[in-house]
C-alpha cells in the first residue's frame, strides 16, 4: 500500500469505497455519468475531506466532488482517480432566527433544504428539482423559482467553509478572503470544496404554481407574447416557456408555460398571471396554490443507458424576436430537443456584474435545449441540434454552466466573459496554483 493510502486510511473518518466494494457500483456513478474511480470516499467532517484533498494531491490522482451528482457535464465522477462525495455532508440548521440564516452541508439537496425550512416559513430560491445539489447549483448560479424576486442561488449565500487545494480549511464572505468569496459565486468547483454554506433564507408563504398550456401551433405568438410581458411582470412571477417536451408528444406537444407566483393573495397572483392566460388558447390551467416543497419536482436517476446533451445561451432584449423565430421553427421540425426558456432579470440584474463571478446578470432569457434518449437517438439528433444552434449562434450570448454537457475551452470562455475570467484565474493560482480541482468548466491558475 502506498503511503497517501496508509495515511488516508488512518485520517479518514468515513466510508473509502473501491471496486470490488458492495457499493462501488452505485458510489461510481453520478446521476447522468458512468466511471471506474480507485477510491470514492464519503467525509463525515471537514477534517475527512482535508484528508481526502491531501491523499488525492499527494497520490498525484484525479480528484472529482460530487454534491448532489446532477451535473450534467459528469464531473462528479471520473476513470481511475478519486471521487469525494460529499453526500453525507447534509445537515440543514438554521443558525440565526432573526436574520433567517442557515447551514447547509456541502452535500444537501435542495429538496433536503425546503423540507428543513418549510416549516419554519422559510425558502431559499434554487432550481426546480429536489435531487439536484445545493453545490454544484449554487457555485455556478441557481436559477430557481424565485429567481426574479430573491436572485440566483449564490445572490444568497452569505459565507462559506471551504477546502482548498492545500487541504486548508478557509472561510469566506464579504469579510474574510473576500476574492475567495467572490470567485465561489459563479466560479464553479474551481476553487475548493465548499463544505458548509451559510444562506439568508427568505420568508415564504405558500404559493401559487402551476402550468398553462396552449396549442403547439401557437407556440411563436406565446412565445413573443410571453416574454414581452415578462419584461414588466411583477418580480413575484418566474415563470419558464417549455416546448416540444419529449413526454408530451415533440413537435406536437403543447407550448407549456411554468408560473411560479411569489405570494398567496389571490387577487394579485390573477393579476400577474391573467395576461399569460390571455396570449393564446389555454388548453390547459393547472396552478393552485401550494406549500414551496411541492412546487420542486422529485428527480431522480434515468435508466442505464441514457445520454443527455444539453447546451444553453442568454438572449438580450434586442434579440427575442430572432430567437422566438428560431425556435418556433425548431419545435416544429421532426425531431426537435425539449426547448426551455427561462425568464431571467429581476433581482439577479440588480446586482453589480462585479458583485460576483457570475457573467450574464443583463440577459432577459436563458434558453436551454436538452436532447435526450439512448446513445444511438441523441446521435441521430446532432445534426439538427447543430443546425438550431448555427441559427442561434448570431442572436444569444455566453452559456449557462449549469446546463451544459460538454467543458471545452469555449465553454469556459462562454461561462466567464473576459474580464471575469481573468480575475477568476488570479485568484485560481492563489487557491489552487497547480489545478488539482480540474473537473469542472475549468479556469486555469494564471
Ligand atoms: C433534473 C435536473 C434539474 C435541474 N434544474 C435546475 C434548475 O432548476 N436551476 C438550475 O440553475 N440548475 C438546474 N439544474 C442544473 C444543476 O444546477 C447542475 O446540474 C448542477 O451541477 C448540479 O449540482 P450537483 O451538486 O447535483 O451536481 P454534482 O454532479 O454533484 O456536482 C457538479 C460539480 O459541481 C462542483 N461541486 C458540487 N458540490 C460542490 C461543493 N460542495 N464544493 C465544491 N464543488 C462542488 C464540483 O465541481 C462537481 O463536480 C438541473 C439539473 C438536473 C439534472
Amino acid at each position: 500500500m502506498s503511503s497517501a493510502l496508509e495515511t488516508l486510511r488512518r485520517d479518514f473518518g468515513g466510508d473509502i469505497i473501491e471496486p470490488g466494494g458492495a457499493e462501488y457500483e452505485s458510489a461510481s456513478r453520478t446521476v447522468v455519468a458512468s466511471g471506474s474511480p480507485a477510491h470514492v470516499l464519503r467525509p463525515q467532517s471537514a477534517g475527512d475531506v482535508q484528508a481526502g484533498v491531501r491523499f488525492a494531491a499527494s497520490a498525484g490522482l484525479l480528484l472529482s466532488v460530487r454534491g448532489g451528482g446532477h451535473g450534467f457535464a459528469g464531473f462528479g465522477t471520473n476513470d481511475g482517480g478519486v471521487v469525494i462525495d460529499l453526500s453525507d455532508l447534509a445537515d440543514v440548521e438554521i443558525i440565526d432566527k432573526e436574520r433567517h440564516l442557515v447551514r447547509i452541508g456541502g452535500g444537501a439537496t435542495w429538496g433536503e433544504v425546503a423540507a428543513a425550512l418549510g416549516p419554519h416559513g422559510l425558502a431559499i430560491s434554487s432550481g426546480d428539482t429536489k435531487s439536484v445539489g445545493v453545490g454544484g447549483l449554487t457555485l455556478s448560479g441557481g436559477i430557481g423559482w424565485k429567481v426574479r424576486k430573491y436572485g440566483l442561488a449564490l445572490d444568497n449565500v452569505v459565507a462559506a467553509e471551504v477546502v482548498t487545494a492545500n487541504g486548508e480549511v478557509v472561510h469566506a464572505s464579504a469579510q474574510k478572503n473576500p476574492e475567495l468569496f467572490w470567485a465561489i459565486r459563479g466560479g464553479g468547483g474551481n476553487f475548493g470544496i465548499v463544505t458548509a454554506f451559510e444562506f439568508a433564507a427568505h420568508p415564504t408563504t405558500d404559493i401559487f404554481f402551476g402550468k398553462i398550456a396552449f396549442p403547439a401551433s401557437q407556440a411563436a405568438t406565446v412565445l413573443q407574447g410571453w416574454a414581452d410581458y415578462m419584461r414588466s411582470a411583477p418580480e413575484e412571477l418566474t415563470s419558464v416557456a417549455v416546448f416540444a417536451s419529449p413526454l408530451a408528444g415533440g413537435s406536437d406537444a403543447p407550448a407549456e408555460i411554468y408560473v411560479a407566483f411569489d405570494g398567496d393573495d389571490l387577487e394579485f397572483a390573477d393579476q400577474a398571471i391573467d395576461p399569460i392566460r390571455r396570449l393564446g388558447t389555454v388548453i390547459d390551467d393547472d396552478i393552485a396554490l401550494k406549500p414551496y416543497s411541492d412546487t420542486l419536482e422529485d428527480g431522480g436517476a434515468p435508466p442505464p443507458g441514457i445520454q443527455f446533451v444539453v447546451r444553453s445561451a442568454f438572449v438580450d432584449r434586442e434579440s427575442v424576436p430572432d430567437i422566438v423565430h428560431i425556435l418556433a421553427e425548431a419545435r416544429a421540425s421532426e425531431q426537435p430537443p425539449v426547448i426551455a426558456v427561462r425568464s431571467v432579470g429581476g433581482a439577479v440584474s440588480r446586482v453589480p456584474d462585479d458583485a460576483t463571478a457570475y457573467g450574464h446578470r443583463q440577459a432577459e432569457l436563458m434558453l436551454v435545449t436538452i436532447a435526450v434518449g439512448p446513445k444511438p437517438a441523441v446521435e441521430a439528433a446532432r445534426p439538427a441540434l447543430e443546425t438550431i444552434w448555427e441559427k442561434l449562434a448570431p442572436h444569444v450570448n455566453g452559456a449557462y454552466a449549469n446546463f451544459l454537457t460538454s467543458a471545452t475551452k469555449e465553454d469556459a470562455a462562454a461561462i466567464y466573459p473576459a474580464q471575469t475570467y481573468k480575475r477568476l484565474a488570479a485568484v485560481k493560482r492563489r487557491y489552487d496554483p497547480g489545478n488539482l480541482l480540474a473537473r469542472n468548466h475549468n479556469v486555469r491558475p494564471q
